[in-house]
């Protein structure tokens, strides 16, 4: 698709970043082209027309692509961050991603049993970031529909591991 090959277009490969024998796809310049990030968010969102009533988007890459996603789906954003940044009573959780430990933490009434969630983030490596976002959306009581991200690395496995919940990549890279 058009929408396929521009991702491919601007998409930086990096070698050896941020670690050594990390092969990092940049999306940054992705973003900086205009219009592409929106019609990213629409595909992603078209995709998963009729499964989701709220947005998870992972800081910080995942923030950007899932706040267009959520404002044109008309769905409350909710924002999984990085620890230390969310006031008030939160679920949190450490977890392990392609090049570093980490924890993330949302808060805690912001999503309950009434929510079906699709989860946002720029590139799916190993799974284990998403695969903790899916534990903190379950632990408020509610249900993840979906994972919708830019770019997938296929060899890394992530998509197995987040099995039977459906994974949407825009792109996917050996
Ligand atoms: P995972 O947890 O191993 O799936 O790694 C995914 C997380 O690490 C996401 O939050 C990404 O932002 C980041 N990440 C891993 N690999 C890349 C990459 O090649 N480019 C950009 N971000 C990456």
């Amino acid at each position: 698709t058009d929408l396929e090959r521009d991702l491919e277009r601007f998409t930086a490969v990096v070698h050896d970043y941020p670690t050594p024998g990390v092969v990092f796809q940049d999306l940054a310049g992705a973003y900086r082209h205009a219009g592409l990030l929106r019609a990213a968010g629409r595909e992603l969102a078209r995709r998963a027309r009729g499964t989701f009533n709220a947005v998870v988007g992972i800081e910080a890459r995942g923030f950007i692509l899932a706040s267009v996603l959520a404002a044109d789906a008309g769905v409350p954003l909710v924002l999984a961050r990085k620890p230390g940044k969310t006031p008030g009573k939160i679920q949190s959780t450490t977890y392990r991603s392609e090049y570093s430990e980490d924890q993330l933490e949302i808060p805690a009434d912001a999503l309950g049993p009434q929510h079906d969630v699709l989860v946002i983030d720029d590139v799916l490596a190993t799974g284990g970031t998403l695969e903790a976002a899916r534990l903190l959306v379950e632990a408020c009581g509610a249900r993840v529909s979906r994972f919708g991200v830019i770019t997938q690395i296929a060899a890394l496995g992530g998509a197995s591991r987040l099995a039977p919940t459906p994974v949407d990549a825009l792109r996917t890279v050996p």
